[in-house]
């Protein structure tokens, strides 16, 4: 995914854990870290692409890549919230049915696991030290660390992420997609390219650009967003979940059957042409848009909000 989708996502993620129904004691631990996620916002939103400019581990952690298998046992696949649109799409895939493998030193999953812990421990270090530590780490810290946690979480909910198959030879059309995200994002939010984010509206989201709000209407975008709305939110991590690891494990596997909806069996990068990518499969390209974007707002809620209030329980302890 590019720049202005992955900070775009998380200041979705955000915006849902303030719109959403939650219990009260559930809705004071998300209103604390609404309050904390904006006041710390500013100047680390390039949090969020630090992952694919600075760190370049796209090859191993922005991926967890399935090749679908004849012979064997039937490969495991773990259960999304019932809300996902990636479960409901995925439901009756055929691929189910088969084994799998994954490629080796392909790792998103642990990578998630491993960043969700890391902010709730340096939040708790820095809870422990007197201010001025030279261990305290400070908050633009661990608000970095939050954005580029939402770029792992996201990247697991495109299906070319955890495909095998070389979506980004040929045509690109790895490349293609995620561009048609990133370019409606661009053009329906107002962007303050100078410094490399968006502008902002008084509620401290990205601001859109109220000239297009008409082609905004007909867009995805407004999809996701009626979508979002009428969708209900749990924090589960689906049923014998766990952790942050087992959650977005079930994403990718997710996505690996959702490729396939979408590009079936026998096409590779040799035979998908600009023309005919978005029509191949039982998934339509809209669908696809509106499933990733969802899930994946959803998910970046889930995640921030459970390694919030898990902090949180332990500064009450
Ligand atoms: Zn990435």
């Amino acid at each position: 995914m590019k720049q202005y989708s992955h900070a775009w996502l998380a200041f979705m993620a955000i915006k849902r854990l303030e719109d959403v129904e939650l219990s009260t004691s559930n809705r004071k631990y998300a209103d604390s870290l609404i309050k904390w996620f904006k006041d710390h916002k500013d100047g680390v939103a390039q949090g969020a692409w630090y992952p694919d400019l600075i760190i370049k581990d796209m090859a191993s952690s922005h991926v967890l890549k399935f090749t679908p298998g004849n012979d064997g046992e039937r490969g495991k696949f773990r259960k999304l919230p019932t809300t996902y649109l990636l479960r409901q799409h995925c439901q009756d895939s055929d691929l189910r049915q088969r084994p799998y493998e994954i490629d080796k030193d392909t790792n998103l999953p642990d990578r998630c696991e491993a960043i969700a812990h890391s902010v709730i421990d340096n939040l708790k270090m820095q809870e422990s030290e007197e201010k001025g530590s030279p261990i305290a780490p400070t908050d633009n810290h661990v608000a970095t660390l939050l954005f580029m946690l939402s770029h792992y979480v996201a990247d697991g909910h495109v299906p070319f992420h955890c495909d095998s198959r070389r979506f980004s030879d040929g045509k690109n059309i790895h490349g293609k997609l995620e561009g048609e995200w990133d370019d409606a994002i661009k053009k329906y939010y107002l962007l303050d390219e100078a410094n490399e984010r968006f502008f902002y509206n008084p509620a401290g989201y990205p601001l859109p650009d109220r000239e297009k709000e008409q082609q905004y209407r007909g867009s995805f975008l407004k999809k996701v967003e009626d979508n979002l709305r009428n969708r209900d939110f749990n924090i589960s991590w689906g049923t014998r979940n766990n952790n942050v690891w087992d959650f977005m494990s079930a994403i990718c596997q997710h996505s690996y059957l959702f490729s396939y909806l979408f590009i079936p069996e026998g096409r590779d990068h040799t035979n998908v042409t600009a023309q005919n990518w978005k029509r191949l499969g039982s998934v339509s390209f809209e669908e696809v848009n509106i499933a990733v974007l969802c899930d994946a707002i959803d998910s970046i809620a889930r995640i921030y909000f459970r390694i919030w209030r898990k902090y949180k329980r332990w500064e009450k302890r």
